[in-house]
């Protein structure tokens, strides 16, 4: 028999197997992405609260990037990250959370892994200091994957969470919006990690949209809308107008897109937020299973930063800086 034909395929196989181990040598063996909310920032605001935004970005960038130097996982990455970031005035997430019709905060939160596909999320608490911890207490303490509202604050009270009185939120820049009715300014917060074992995470906190009804839950607590991690396939943090990443499945969807119809993660991202969505609604960060990262928004602004294994570093708030 002549064995010609099956050293060539064993030839071209050998190349194509290298070629892929090529391919992912080149990837990062971690990376860490961040968004601090998608919207309509002014490029001529001054420099100094320019800077404010930058040095966030980058302290959270730099928390996320330690832990996962350090052999930690990407579900602690995700979850210091946020908090942070949720204790950071600045943004629409834990201190500094928008204000409800009522003058009040109700603050929404979800963690995914994905691994094993487990999650949790909190909708509508009021008196939790970090609700993406108490995300994460869900996911990992009982069997369920969200609570909301009075019996949310409740299961913090239960699992001996940081408890805050409900004008700990409170904060001027975020008072101004409600009194104006004006559009969110500051945003909500997300992150999404791969680790060096292969497992992605993400997470999503927010206090909503400036002025929004009481009760109202928007897509930041949603698994597969605000929020989702994969192993096989992505993980995706999304932030803008919550009511169409919930009707558009969007986190959820560029999993999919992968998944189903081969996709890659940017083109994933981009039919979801630039081909579905209307201009100006907002946008996602994400990370595949590969180690490659993307960022897509339809609005002028996503503060944003990645940090990769390989030395990428940055942090932007427009498009091209
Ligand atoms: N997606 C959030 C919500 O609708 C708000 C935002 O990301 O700006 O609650």
């Amino acid at each position: 028999m002549n064995k010609l034909p099956v050293v060539l395929l064993s030839l071209i196989l050998t190349f194509f197997l290298l070629n892929n181990s090529f391919a992912q040598n080149d990837n990062a063996n971690y990376i860490i992405v961040i968004h601090g909310g998608a919207g309509f920032m002014n490029e001529m605001m001054p420099e100094s609260e320019k800077a404010v935004y930058y040095t966030a970005l980058e302290e959270a960038l730099n928390i996320g990037k330690t832990i996962l130097e350090n052999n930690g996982s990407s579900l602690d990455a995700v979850e210091k990250v946020v908090r942070f970031l949720e204790d950071h005035p600045g943004f629409n997430a834990g201190k500094g959370a928008v204000y409800t019709s009522e003058g009040k905060h109700e603050l929404d939160a979800s963690i995914m892994f994905g691994k094993d596909l487990s999650c949790g999320a909190v909708a509508g608490v009021t008196i939790i200091k970090n609700p993406i911890s108490l995300a994460r207490l869900v996911m990992e303490k009982t069997p369920h994957v969200l609570f909301a509202g009075t019996g949310a604050d409740e299961l913090g009270k239960k699992f001996g969470v940081e408890l805050v009185e409900n004008s700990y939120f409170d904060t001027e820049k975020a008072y101004q919006e409600y009194l104006r009715s004006k559009e969110n300014v500051k945003g909500t917060v997300g992150c999404v990690a791969l680790d060096k074992f292969g497992n992605i995470s993400a997470a999503t906190s927010t206090g909503g949209r400036t002025n929004k009804m009481p009760g109202r839950v928007g897509d930041s607590p949603l698994v597969n809308a605000g929020t989702y991690a994969n192993n096989n396939t992505c993980g995706v943090s999304a932030t803008g107008w919550g009511e169409l990443f919930i009707r558009n499945t969007v986190a959820f969807n560029i999993s999919a897109l992968m998944e189903y119809k081969g996709y890659t993660l940017q083109q994933a991202c981009d039919e979801m937020i630039r081909n579905r969505l209307p201009e100006g609604t907002g946008g996602v960060i994400a990370v595949d299973k590969n180690g490659n990262y993307y960022f897509s928004f339809n609005t002028k602004s996503m503060l944003r930063g990645v940090a990769t294994s390989s030395g990428i570093f940055e942090t932007k708030i427009w498009h091209d800086r």
